[in-house]
């Protein structure tokens, strides 16, 4: 059994890449099969329902192929392993009253907006959306820490603070604590001048819950990292539950440990992808109702949240501040909302959206990422720590902008459209073969695309 499911699994890591293998089906196991049914254990409930939803059928086949003699799946959730007792702590009474009271300052405000309810799931932010929820729910720690990267305005502190506000709701006598990465630094440097490092520390460790919110702004503060590092290593031991957010993968963060990289990617790692169609038309719709409320009486025109959800796709602040504007100028000047008014009122907005990638864009973007000289990028050199990135400045170009070949050639330094031709085919190559170059280039485009 455990051969057929290694063969399997390998199978999958093909299929899936190697970052949903770790996650979804490494923590698998094949128990047996009965009468052509595959025995499929998993160790928690939130594993299961995600890997039925996207990975049964990628399974299925995978054991077929392997010759598992089986037509259907079975999931069953492990027994629960219970979560590390907390450590007893001697001191535990006298430190309570002092933790109870410097509470309030500690965690950072929570905006009453961010909520479960107010935030709209599509696929681009599922995930995030479902182990934000989980987080929420508590019990047993599944996956620690919960990691959530992403661009700007794409929800990340939207779901921290509905995790914090659900279960505050939930359990009002838990402990949660959310701040700013910032915050966390800026407390631990007025630690240090007044003395009271020691209950700093203590104030952390006893929380149930701790949020670090853009964690990419501790990089490079060697201090702050190392204290970081300690906390978030004593809540862990503990059981206690952490969720970080980042502008970035943990493994992108310049200037942050080895050690803390690593730390960061035990857990779960979850990226909020950029939005799409229907899930901005989702949020334009959601945010419309809320609007109507305030501003009872104004009506929108049908086709305008459309050509909204069509136009302005950078992010959902931006998004959210274009209709925001709409209603509020609509309410001043007593009209109803239709295309008119939109182009007259959004005129920038939409102007800036409009905006075209340039082929320079790309090459420069190229050329800061991998460290390497613009003129070198589009020069002769042939060595391959140039000779890559140049092929993909090539991919990107054909991908992101509606240049022709002969085109791109000319502006990488005059070369024929075979050559441009080769480059694209190669890294399309070798996205599908290397998980490192897909994660490259996938976080070229968000750049560009922001
Ligand atoms: P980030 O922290 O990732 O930069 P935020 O969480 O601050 O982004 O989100 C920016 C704005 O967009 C917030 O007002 C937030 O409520 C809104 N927003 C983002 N994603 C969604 C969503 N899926 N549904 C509703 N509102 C959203
Ligand atoms: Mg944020």
């Amino acid at each position: 059994m455990k051969n057929l499911w290694d063969r399997a699994s390998n199978t999958l890591r093909d299929r899936v890449g190697s970052n949903n293998h770790t996650a979804w089906i490494a923590p698998l196991d094949l128990t047996g099969i009965d009468s052509g049914e595959a025995q499929i254990v998993t160790p928690t409930r939130f594993i299961s329902d995600w890997v039925q939803r996207h990975y049964a059928d990628a399974i299925r086949d995978a054991l077929i192929e392997v010759g598992a003699p089986i037509a259907r799946l079975n999931f069953r959730v492990a027994a629960p392993r219970r979560a590390a007792a907390p450590r007893k702590q001697a001191d535990a009474a006298s430190a309570t009253p002092l933790i109870r009271a410097a509470e309030p300052e500690m965690s950072a405000p929570l905006d009453a907006r961010f909520t479960f309810d107010n935030f709209v799931v599509g696929k681009p932010n599922e995930l995030a959306h479902a182990a934000a929820r989980r987080v929420a729910e508590g019990g047993p720690v599944t996956f620690n820490p919960l990691f959530l990267y992403g661009g700007v305005g794409l929800g990340k502190t939207h779901l921290m603070h509905a995790i914090a506000a659900d279960i505050r709701a939930r359990r009002p006598e838990a402990r949660v604590l959310y701040l700013s990465a910032e915050q966390f630094m800026y407390r631990f440097v007025q630690a240090l001048r007044e003395r009271t490092v020691m209950d700093f520390k203590e104030m952390f460790r006893t929380v149930e819950v701790l949020m670090v919110d853009d964690v990419q702004f501790i990089a490079g503060k060697e201090s702050t990292q190392e204290e970081f590092f300690h906390t978030f290593n004593a809540l862990v031991d503990q059981g206690k539950q952490i969720v970080i957010s980042a502008d970035r993968a943990p493994g992108e963060i310049k200037d942050l440990e080895d050690r803390i990289k690593s730390r960061l990617q035990c857990g779960l790692v979850v990226d909020l992808h950029p939005t799409d169609y229907e899930l901005r038309l989702g949020i334009l719709q959601s945010k419309t109702d809320a609007f109507r409320a305030q501003y009872a009486g104004l009506c929108i025109e049908p086709g305008v949240l459309e050509f909204l959800a069509h136009r302005i796709t950078s992010n959902v602040r931006v998004l959210e501040g274009a209709l925001q504007r709409l209603f509020a100028f609509a309410s001043l000047v007593g009209r109803k909302i239709d295309m008119d008014l939109t182009q007259d009122c959004l005129a920038d907005i939409l102007r800036s959206s409009d905006r075209k990638l340039s082929i320079e864009d790309i090459q420069r973007k190229v050329a800061e990422h991998y460290n390497i000289k613009l003129a070198d990028l589009v020069g002769q050199k042939r060595v391959r720590t140039i000779a890559r990135p140049r092929q993909v400045a090539m991919y990107l170009a054909k991908q992101m902008t509606t240049r022709s070949l002969p085109e791109i050639g000319r502006r990488f330094g005059g070369r024929d459209h075979t050559t441009i031709m080769h480059g694209v085919r190669k890294i399309e190559e070798l996205c599908a073969e290397d998980y490192g170059m897909a994660e490259d280039v996938q976080l070229l485009r968000r750049a560009l695309e922001a």
